[in-house]
This record gives structure tokens, C-alpha cells and sequence, in this order.
């Protein structure tokens, strides 16, 4: 199998960052992954022999112990994050927008920081961010999580200028309705709320969209996708959904 050197991803405990965990321990990468919930993350890692530490992207002193024990690192996935709640701006829950803000934005940043050395050493570095549709159409009740994802492409976009002339790439994955525990986690662990999302529609599945960061990170060195913005043929934006009878 090709070797190709060690991925991290971020919030690997399940969805998008379990799925893409997979799928780039099957293409030949090292893969090491980082989440809160530890007993969640050991069962994504033990089947396919990655390394499973404990991350919280919102706690300084946990990112900063997470990079000290990984070595060599020439991917890293920045998946860590997601939504709280769906309320408009003016009754909007402050707390909530700093939450989305510290994990999807500051998570990624310390993230960053804290492995760009690792990937610069690497000679061929690669940062992926977990965007979204939502970083690039506001819908109401976006309000908050609109913001963070809008930041964060911000954040994508002043990088990938800075790093010009480093062996570094830099690209951002986009989906639009993947059914994972997102809306379960958005909504509070109300179950119902978040099945309806999906209702009779046929959304992107985790595997869908890991395969998406499989194929950005196996270009050959001197291809860097900027952008990929994905959503189901059910979904043409944000709140744009079709729905079968
Ligand atoms: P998910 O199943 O709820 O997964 C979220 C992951 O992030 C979990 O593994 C969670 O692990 C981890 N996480 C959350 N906060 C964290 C923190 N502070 N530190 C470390 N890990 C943290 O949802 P998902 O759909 O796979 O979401 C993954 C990413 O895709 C998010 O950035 C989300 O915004 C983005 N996205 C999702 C969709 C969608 O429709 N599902 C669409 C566009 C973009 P722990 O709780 O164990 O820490």
C-alpha cells in the first residue's frame, strides 16, 4: 500500500471526521484522530489501527498536549465543529454563537497553528477545512453558524495567501445536507427535530463527502483544489430542498 505520511483529523468521533478517518487509513496514510468523547473515538480507531487521542479544538491547553504527542504530520484535517440551535438573529442565543465561533473558527486556528510546523517540515503539507454550504449562502436561522462559516472560508482564504511559496496546500470541502449527528447536536439531541431535516430527501451520506477529502488529498503535489463545494441532487442551497411525495 503507498505510504503517505500522517493525517490527523479533527472530530473523528463520528460523521464526516469518522468516515474520512477511514477512508485515508484505506488510501495508505497514518491516521490519527482527535474528539472529546474518547470511548466513541478508540471504536472508529481500533479497526483500522489508527491513533485515537483525546482533542478539545475549544481548549488551548488540549490542542497544545494533542500536537505534542504526534509526530510527522503531512495532512491535517480540520473537521472539528458544527451547529447549535436554528434561531433567528434577534432572539438569538449569545452563548451558542460563541460556542459555534470557538470550535468551527478558533478550534481550526489553534489546530492550524499548532500543526503548520509539522506540515511545513513535511515537505509536502496539506490543511483541509470543514466549511460549508453555509459558508457561502446566509438562510434564516443560519444566523450564528452562517457567521463561523463564513469566517472560516475567510480564514482559508488569508491562509492559502500566506502560505504561497510553502510546500503547503490548502483546500476547503463544502457539502450541503450530509445526514450525520449534526442536527441531532443542532437541535439539542431532539431526535425528531433532526430526522426531519433529511425527511424525503436523499442527502450526502459521511462517506460521500470523505470521499470528496480523499480525492482533494491525493492530487499530485503541485494540484491544490481551492474549493469543493458539494450537496445532494435534492439540495440546490441552504433551505433548497426537494422533497419526494
Ligand atoms: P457530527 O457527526 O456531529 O460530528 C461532529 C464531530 O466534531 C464529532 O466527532 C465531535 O466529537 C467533534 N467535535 C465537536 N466539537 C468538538 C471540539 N470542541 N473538539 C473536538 N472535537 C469536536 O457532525 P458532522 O456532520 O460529521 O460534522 C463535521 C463537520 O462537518 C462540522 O464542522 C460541521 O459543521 C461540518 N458540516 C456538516 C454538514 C452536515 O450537514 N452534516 C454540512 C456541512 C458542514 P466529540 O463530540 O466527541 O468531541
Amino acid at each position: 500500500m503507498a505510504d503517505r505520511g500522517t493525517a490527523v483529523v479533527t472530530g473523528a468521533s463520528s460523521g464526516i471526521g469518522a468516515a474520512t478517518a477511514r477512508r485515508l487509513a484505506a488510501e495508505g496514510f497514518e491516521v490519527v484522530i482527535g474528539a472529546r468523547r474518547l470511548d466513541r473515538l478508540r471504536e472508529v480507531a481500533e479497526p483500522i489501527g489508527a491513533r485515537a487521542l483525546p482533542l478539545d479544538v475549544t481548549d488551548p491547553a488540549s490542542v497544545q498536549a494533542f500536537a505534542a504527542e504526534v509526530g510527522d504530520c503531512r495532512v491535517l484535517v480540520n473537521n472539528a465543529g458544527g451547529a447549535f440551535g436554528l434561531d433567528p438573529v434577534a432572539t438569538s442565543d449569545e452563548e451558542q454563537w460563541r460556542q459555534m465561533y470557538d470550535s468551527n473558527v478558533l478550534g481550526t486556528l489553534r489546530m492550524t497553528k499548532a500543526f503548520l510546523p509539522k506540515l511545513e517540515a513535511s515537505g509536502d503539507g496539506h490543511v483541509v477545512m470543514m466549511g460549508s454550504v453555509a459558508a457561502w449562502e446566509p438562510y434564516a436561522g443560519g444566523a450564528g453558524y452562517n457567521v463561523a462559516k463564513f469566517g472560516l472560508r475567510a480564514m482559508t482564504r488569508v491562509l492559502r495567501e500566506e502560505l504561497l511559496g510553502h510546500p503547503i496546500r490548502v483546500s476547503e470541502i463544502d457539502p450541503g445536507m450530509v445526514e450525520t449527528d449534526f442536527s441531532v447536536v443542532r437541535f439539542g439531541g431532539d431526535q425528531e427535530r433532526a430526522a426531519a431535516v433529511y425527511e424525503g430527501t436523499t442527502p450526502l451520506t459521511a462517506d460521500d463527502v470523505a470521499d470528496c477529502i480523499a480525492f482533494v488529498v491525493t492530487r499530485p503535489s503541485h494540484v491544490n483544489i481551492d474549493t469543493l463545494l458539494l450537496m445532494p441532487r435534492d439540495q440546490a442551497g441552504p433551505g433548497k430542498v426537494h422533497r419526494h411525495d
